[in-house]
């Protein structure tokens, strides 16, 4: 998909404007309206791993990553992977298990992506050091795709921090967009590392009843986020866009996103890549947020659109008990 050097956030959303005002609804209740055709797209960031208990465990990190990878095949579900390459380092030198971790990755058929070097806040540092960051964060990721026969194409924001004002957007945008990067937008947001932490609590504690209760939890507090986006979506757009989901790289999910998908698959989605969702013209929808959260794009439209307050009501929360693990 071709790249221009113009930020996209700033298109017009003029299919969407259109259909909203003209009063067509794209889904309703009536019976010969069928079913929304449901699609998602699977990101995990923070690869080669999002675990503190394992990271210097390479048995443990590769048996995590065959697992994730093995759903993901498994389930017919293309996947995309956000790297951080200065964790593919261990006292400033390349590590050649975890660059092979990545190997596994694109070997799977799995996608790669630029998540900063050291998943750098753009709302702390200025574009220049944030562009560094982005080059800095490339290295490897290109050369294991290019083993391949592919190109690096995305880039998502660490924390899902776009920058604070316009002129730190637009010269970050620019840079991204000169690079031959696509920013890779993220719909399900969720708190997933906070049932990770805890479940790896529990295994610490070899409490394996314990961690079996978090892992099936988990699998139902994400549920409750794909009914919220899904929502979210028809109030905003008037139909379900294309979602993508974000998870991270740890044990929870090379655990249970098998589980996880089979629930999904039981509500009718398919699983598609980044470059079939973005075809959707919601993703070219103007964004005018420039506050301190790392929120969704529905709810940086929704913001943009000054949508009513009860827009945002009813967003799942993280199971207390779960959230106090964590915080142990
Ligand atoms: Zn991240």
């Amino acid at each position: 998909m071709g790249v221009t050097s113009v930020p996209k956030y700033w298109a017009a959303p003029i299919a969407i404007l259109v259909t909203m005002s003209s009063g067509t609804p794209m889904l309703s209740c009536r019976h010969d309206v069928p079913a929304p055709d449901r699609r998602v797209v699977i990101t995990v960031d923070d690869l080669p791993f999002a675990t503190e208990l394992y990271r210097k465990d390479k048995v443990t990190l590769k048996r995590m990553t065959k697992r994730l990878l093995d759903t993901t095949r498994a389930q017919g579900a293309p996947v995309i992977g956000f790297v951080n390459e200065a964790k593919l380092e261990r006292k400033n030198l390349l590590n050649t298990d975890r660059v092979d971790l990545l190997r596994m990755w694109v070997a799977a058929g799995g996608d790669l992506g630029n998540h900063t070097y050291s998943h750098v806040d753009l709302h702390k540092v200025d574009a220049k050091r944030f562009i560094d960051e982005i080059v800095r964060g490339e290295a490897s990721t290109r050369s294991v795709l290019s083993e391949a026969g592919r190109p690096l194409e995305y880039f998502r924001h660490p924390f899902l921090h776009t920058g604070r004002d316009p002129a730190t957007r637009t010269a970050v945008e620019t840079a991204l967009a000169r690079r031959g990067y696509r920013v890779a937008p993220v719909t399900i947001d969720n708190y997933d590392y906070i049932y990770a932490r805890a479940y790896e609590h529990a295994l610490r504690q070899n409490d394996e009843v314990l961690a079996q209760q978090i892992g099936k939890d988990y699998v139902e507090y994400m549920i409750r986020y794909f009914r919220f986006y899904e929502r979210t979506s028809r109030d905003l757009l008037g139909y379900e866009l294309p979602q993508i989901l974000l998870i991270h790289a740890n044990v929870l999910n090379a655990d249970y996103l098998g589980a996880l998908l089979d629930r999904v698959r039981e509500r009718g989605y398919r699983f598609i890549d980044l470059d079939e969702a973005l075809t959707d013209p919601a993703y070219g929808s103007k964004d005018d947020y420039f506050g301190p959260g790392g929120i969704t794009w529905l709810h940086r439209w929704a913001l943009t659109r000054k949508m009513d307050p009860s827009f945002y009501d009813g967003e799942p929360e993280v199971d207390q008990y779960v959230a106090r693990l964590a915080a142990e």
